[in-house]
């Protein structure tokens, strides 16, 4: 039989004090890193834009890296993307982090979907923000799901 895999609560709303963190974490079962978007970005994409409809990011981006899928949730070429944030400072919410797409050096990336890696992630990340759950998804808490192994505390727009 095997172990249940760990899961991590990431609350947005208390990592937003810390808009210059030092680590930060994907999720991916292989090393390669290039063109991943980090498990904040998706976050932030999936459930702190407000998915404006004329959306302002993505009129400004220089490089026409942004994009926005069916669902209207917006996405970023990362291999497209020059890191001018523009986009970061015209979003009249202040919705994305000022340092959400910068590139971190790589032994400061954790894989979510690595034990160590994980448990690596929650160590180095500030206090209480970042956290073992064994729960699920809970509206009423505001907490949601992002995927297996990751639940995101946001206080979602239209919620
Ligand atoms: S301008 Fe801000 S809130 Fe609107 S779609 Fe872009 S990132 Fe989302
Ligand atoms: S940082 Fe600049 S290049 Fe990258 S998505 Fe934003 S506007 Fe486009």
């Amino acid at each position: 039989m095997c172990a249940m895999k760990k899961k991590v609560l990431i609350d947005m709303i208390k990592l937003r004090d810390y808009e210059d963190l030092p680590v930060d974490a994907i999720f991916t079962s292989g090393p390669a890193l290039n063109g991943l978007r980090t498990i904040r970005e998706e976050a932030t994409f999936e459930f702190t834009c407000r998915r404006c409809e004329d959306a302002p990011c993505i009129s400004v981006c220089p490089a026409d890296a942004l994009e926005k899928e069916a669902s209207g949730r917006v996405i970023r070429n990362v291999n497209l993307c020059v890191r001018c944030k523009s986009c970061i400072m015209i979003c009249p919410f202040g919705t994305l982090m000022d340092d959400l797409f910068e590139i971190k050096p790589r032994d400061r990336i954790f894989d979510l979907n690595d034990e160590k890696d994980l448990e690596a992630f929650i160590r180095a990340c500030p206090e209480e923000t970042v956290t073992l759950y064994e729960g699920e998804e809970d509206p009423g808490e505001h907490i949601y799901r992002l995927n297996d192994r990751v639940c995101v505390k946001e206080l979602v727009w239209n919620q």
